[in-house]
């Protein structure tokens, strides 16, 4: 096997444009499935471990920069991301086990692509942007970063060096995050939710946002919902309503782990205890 073991960022973005061939590896955590399913044999490995500048979390103009080599663990602990991004906390908080959280990193989650990965729907709550390096370099909406299951946009020689995520103008009224799994840790999500919203003072919707991962291909924003809500009172019929629009954003589909039916099921489920009225 061949190993690159670049010391910084530089010689990391130069040694991946000789080798674009090469996988990169961050914590391994995802890598050493495919590696021992034999569905990496061959190809060199492009170690990030060492590259200290994609490490940390800071907060710049506006933005939390997460560097794409933080680890769940370090994420779950950071008091910037619990005060500004709990629901991004809790959601490193329920990735596999301790073992798991303090070796697999954001960046690793992300670059993933998992359609049940428990990061994303935190991210695409939060509006996330996915900062690159290598090939000029670039800032894409996380949207436009995943386009498929376990497919993202890298091109050749590029590696997400940080996630950024904007800070919130004002804290949300209410914000959810729920893995839905058959057990609470080592477990791959049937349906994992993120929700944040805002109210105005008389009670009517500002703002919804709601991400479901498992449901589709890539973590879905309930657009649908979202806009049906906006400027109006939270009632048990609004809240029936916007359930019912769900599946104008989502397809989930039949697999080892659930069935369409329930995955729909539960999300609604958790869609409408999340719009309750509350007095
Ligand atoms: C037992 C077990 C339990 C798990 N449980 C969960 C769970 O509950 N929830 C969950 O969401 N995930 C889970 N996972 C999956 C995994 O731990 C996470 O996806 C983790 O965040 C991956 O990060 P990593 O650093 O280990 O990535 P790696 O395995 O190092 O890399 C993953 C992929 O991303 C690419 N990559 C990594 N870093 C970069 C970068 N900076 N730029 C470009 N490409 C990059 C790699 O080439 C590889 O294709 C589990 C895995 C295992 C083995």
């Amino acid at each position: 096997m061949t190993v690159l073991r670049p010391r910084g960022a530089a010689q990391a973005l130069r040694m991946y444009a000789r080798r674009p061939d090469a996988i990169p590896l961050a914590g391994g955590t995802d890598f050493m499935v495919a590696w021992n399913a034999g569905e990496r044999d061959g190809r060199a490995v492009l170690d990030l471990s060492a590259v200290r500048e994609w490490r940390g979390i800071r907060r710049t103009a506006g933005v939390l920069s997460i560097g794409a080599l933080a680890t769940h663990a370090e994420l779950g602990d950071d008091h910037l991301v619990r005060r500004h991004f709990p629901v991004l906390a809790r959601a490193a908080a329920a990735v596999g086990s301790a073992q798991i959280q303090n070796r697999g990193t954001l960046g690793g989650n992300v670059a993933n692509a998992s359609p049940a990965a428990d990061t994303l729907p935190a991210l695409a709550v939060y509006d996330a942007r996915i900062a690159t390096a290598g090939g000029g370099g670039r800032r894409l909406q996380l949207s436009d970063f995943l386009i498929g299951v376990k497919k993202n946009a890298l091109l050749p020689g590029e590696l997400i060096t940080a996630v950024e995520l904007p800070l919130l103008p004002r804290r949300p009224d209410r914000q959810l995050f729920r893995k839905v799994g058959p057990r609470a840790a080592m477990a791959i999500s049937k349906t994992v939710a993120a929700g944040l919203l805002w109210l105005d003072r008389g009670g009517a919707v500002r703002e919804l946002r709601f991400a479901l991962g498992a449901m589709a291909p890539t973590v879905a924003r309930l657009k649908a919902a979202e806009e049906f809500v906006r400027g109006r009172k939270l009632t048990p019929a609004l809240a029936e309503e916007a359930c019912r629009l769900l599946d104008q954003d989502v397809a989930p589909i039949d697999d080892p782990r659930s069935t369409a039916a329930y995955r729909l099921a539960v999300s609604r489920n958790l869609l409408r205890e999340f719009l309750a009225p509350r007095f």
